[in-house]
């Protein structure tokens, strides 16, 4: 799964074909527009899917509308975060650098910027984000309102790094927040899901810009948990992938360097393409999985590549698959996972994907699966013409019964009861979203349920 190749190229293509395919939609706004997510997984119509060039087009189209309007990213959410029957809207065309501050090393941008766009204007003004995941393509506000991270012991989430906010309500009011001004309403907004309105500029706090050195490392999955965990705090990232049925599990870590960057190179055979051909093959022939995963770890082999951040951090994900991740509490994390993969082989689960295991720090927003605690993050993923249900359905218990707290993106079967448990300031969050949008414009079905 994990790439050896820098593919921004690619990441600004799916950028811009992802434009495309929502512009074709824009071009019969009267009928129906339909969306649907980067899984497929998700979809809906639409009354309108809507692209405004301004903020002040922006205003004039919540003014303007009426019943459910919810705002789109990058369609990178498994969970049905997005669909509406109601009016979409779009903020692709309010991208890119606004101002930045070289004292303070901070950046203003419109939130409509890919995180790629995000990553590569930063580096242009020596800045750095302190942290990316797994992929660049989505956006700015869309990968901050289900608080997306990468791993790292020391690192948070991406919007734990937001020091101040532009939002505009579904009554087209705009609303600064920060620290010192809506305090309780930046609280909110930095993980809020895209219900309390549109956010059109995010500012971030970031660090000078960095070169990195990845490590890839395959061996048998209970080394590669004792090297894990023996090495958490002396690689700034650290994670692995393991393949439960072959036995085999791949270490990636990343540590600064000021080593030159090394060229690109093309692999013999694409990986993605390797992927996709053995998950399909394992989905027609379940008694070949634990032989494919095996055999793919032996193609996998160790490998070294240094480059600038925002180059390194990013992976292709061609293969389409659904996920389901939760966040638990740092200390239980090894056990838990030992549990899951007890469950797949337990269950025989039909799952060729890996399963993911990363670090995230505390931090105190208030709807951050993270808030108030140093976590390990534990993501199981299905190929996605197969069901993912069955897979999910006993990998959920476990992950639950460790205390864990669903990843907003992605799919999980909890309510709005659940999360009143789990997060603490659950009825602040909706206190104010109640405050913010009275009519609850800005939820669509799935939230009106969770926020009843
Ligand atoms: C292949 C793949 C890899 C992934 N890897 C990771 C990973 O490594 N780490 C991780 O944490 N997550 C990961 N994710 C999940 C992904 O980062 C999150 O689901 C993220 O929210 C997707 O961002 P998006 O721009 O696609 O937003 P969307 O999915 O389009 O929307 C997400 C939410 O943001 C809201 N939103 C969007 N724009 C705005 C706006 N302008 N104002 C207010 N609300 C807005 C939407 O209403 C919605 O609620 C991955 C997903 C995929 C498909």
């Amino acid at each position: 799964m994990s790439s050896r190749r820098q593919f921004v190229t690619q990441s600004a293509l799916l950028a811009f074909c992802s434009t495309l395919a929502h512009r074709t939609a824009l071009a019969t706004p009267d009928s129906a527009p339909g969306w649907s997510n980067w899984s497929g997984g998700q979809s809906c119509s639409n009354q309108a899917l809507l692209y405004p060039q301004t903020e002040a087009e922006l205003v004039s189209i919540l003014k303007s509308t009426q019943g459910t309007v919810r705002a789109v990213g990058g369609g990178h959410s498994f969970s049905p975060l997005v669909p509406t029957r109601g009016t979409l809207i779009s903020l692709e065309a309010m991208n890119g650098l606004i101002s930045h501050d070289p004292k303070r090393l901070q950046a203003t941008f419109h939130a409509g910027s890919r995180i790629a766009q995000v990553s590569s204007e930063l580096s242009n003004v020596d800045q750095g984000l302190f942290n990316e995941a797994d992929i660049n393509v989505q956006s700015l506000a869309g990968a901050l309102s289900t608080a997306t991270h990468g791993t790292g012991r020391q690192l948070q989430c991406l919007s734990a790094y937001i020091t101040a906010m532009k939002l505009i309500t579904a009554e087209g009011d705009v609303l600064h927040c920060s620290r010192s001004e809506h305090a309780e309403v930046f609280q909110a907004a930095r993980v809020s899901l895209g219900a309390l309105g549109i956010v059109t500029e995010v500012t971030l706090q970031n660090r000078h810009s960095y070169a990195l050195k990845e490590q890839i490392r395959v061996m048998p999955i209970s080394e590669a948990m004792h090297y894990v965990d023996q090495n958490k705090d002396r690689f700034s990232h650290i994670e692995f992938m393991a393949f439960p049925f072959g036995d085999r599990a791949m270490v990636k870590t990343l540590a600064e360097t000021q080593a030159p960057e090394t060229p690109v190179t093309t692999p013999w055979i694409d990986e993605n393409t390797l992927l996709e051909f053995a998950a399909n093959t394992a989905r027609k022939h379940p008694w070949s999985n634990s032989g494919l995963q095996h055999l793919l770890g032996m193609f996998v082999s160790d490998s070294t590549r240094v480059g600038p951040s925002w180059k390194i951090y990013p992976s292709t994900r061609a293969i389409r698959f659904n996920e389901m991740e939760y966040q638990l509490p740092a200390a239980v994390g090894m056990q838990a996972c030992e549990e899951v993969m007890a469950a797949m082989r337990q269950h025989r689960l039909d799952v060729f994907f890996p399963l993911e295991f990363r670090y995230v720090a505390a931090d105190d927003a208030w709807l951050s699966p993270f808030h108030d605690r140093d976590s390990v993050s534990i993501s199981v993923h299905q190929y996605y013409r197969q069901d993912y249900h069955p897979i999910f359905a006993v990998i959920e218990p476990i992950l639950r019964r460790h205390g864990g707290r669903p990843h907003w993106g992605k799919l999980n079967t909890l309510t709005g009861k659940d999360f009143q448990e789990i997060y603490p300031h659950w009825a602040d969050f909706k206190r104010i979203q109640r405050q913010i949008d009275p009519h609850s414009r800005m939820l669509n079905r799935y939230l009106r349920q969770t926020f009843a």
